[in-house]
């Protein structure tokens, strides 16, 4: 048992610890890079973690929903660590970044596949590292002699074909959303999503006025505004279906959202069949699971489903 506890919470950051005689275990969670999705608080085996939505205030933007993580029921397991698309929660042991259930190898990383072909990069593009809607791309450029430029404006065009490019994503923090791809020059950025799923709109069952889950939803171009109809809708091409929309949607069937697939490594533990079952779609899950082998997994999802066992 930990010697001490603590939690404690500032504008910007949740923190919770155990100190033990020789470990320290921590976990913080950064409000700013939150977004107030579902899947930490689906996938904690503890059922630590829950949402506190704000209430809605007319004529005002909707906001994204606050987590809260109970330090009574938090064993620091790294689940959540793992699992947040946008690498808000981080978990160290005695400083340094730890998460025991990747250790033990009982549960498995996500797969984050971003390629970046610097040679395809016109030095002179300003619109690339302004794509990313969470900042995550970095551009430096160097001249011949090596020296960093600071600004881009001050190197006449002519000259920006020599420079040199370096491109750095925060790979750690990207939901893998792909808007980067399509608006950096082509073949630039090549993304492949680490959440499949579907999500629909149905639009008439919005109340009229009604963007809660655009006024949230951190990824530009997951959602827009139609001027047509006057209704939120959904674009699949970049939306990483996270939830944080599902939150905050007043209306019970107005939006749905299904996970159908999660890329990760290669895994086969309890854990990880369990947190797939409350993150993703039945029906996907129960792919994985026998494509796998795991009968007894494979079973429970078969009796959620109401399915006979084969
Ligand atoms: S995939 Fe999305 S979040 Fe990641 S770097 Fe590209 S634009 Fe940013
Ligand atoms: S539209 Fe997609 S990316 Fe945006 S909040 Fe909803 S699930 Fe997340
Ligand atoms: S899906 Fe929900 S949050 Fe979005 S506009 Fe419709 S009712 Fe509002």
């Amino acid at each position: 048992m930990p010697l001490k506890t603590l939690k404690q919470e500032t504008a910007n950051a949740l923190t919770l610890e155990w100190i033990l005689h020789v470990k320290n275990y921590k976990l913080t969670l950064n409000k700013g890079y939150c977004v107030g999705c579902q899947i930490c608080t689906l996938a904690c085996p503890k059922e630590a973690i829950k949402l506190v939505k704000h209430p809605k205030i007319q004529g005002e933007k909707a906001k994204k929903a606050k987590v809260d993580i109970d330090l009574a029921k938090c064993n620091f397991c790294g689940i959540c660590d793992i699992l947040c698309p946008y690498g808000a929660i981080k978990i160290s042991v005695n400083g340094e970044h730890l998460l025991s259930v990747v250790e033990k190898e009982s549960f498995p990383q996500l797969v984050r596949d971003i390629q970046v072909d610097a040679s395809k990069f016109p030095a002179g593009d300003m619109k690339c590292e302004e794509s990313c809607p969470l900042n995550l791309i970095y551009i430096t450029r160097l001249t011949p002699d090596g020296n960093i430029v600071k600004n881009l404006k001050s190197i006449p065009r002519k000259d920006r074909k020599k420079l040199q490019v370096k491109i750095d994503v925060e790979k750690e923090r990207c939901p893998c959303c792909r808007v980067c791809e399509f608006k950096c020059p082509e073949g630039v950025m090549h993304i492949r999503k680490f959440i499949h799923g579907k999500i629909f709109i149905h639009t008439n069952k919005c109340p009229e006025g009604c963007t809660d889950c655009l006024d949230v939803c951190p990824i530009t171009g997951a959602l827009y505004y139609s001027d047509e109809d006057k209704k939120v809708h959904p674009d699949e091409m970049f939306c990483i279906y996270c939830g944080a929309c599902k939150v905050v949607c007043p209306v019970e069937e107005a939006l749905e959202l299904k996970r159908t697939k999660i890329i990760h490594t290669p895994v086969s533990s309890g854990a990880w069949n369990k947190a797939l079952e409350k993150l993703a779609s039945p029906i996907e899950i129960s792919k994985e699971l026998k494509a796998k082998g795991s009968q007894k997994a494979f079973s429970s999802v078969e009796k959620r489903l109401g399915w006979k066992s084969a």
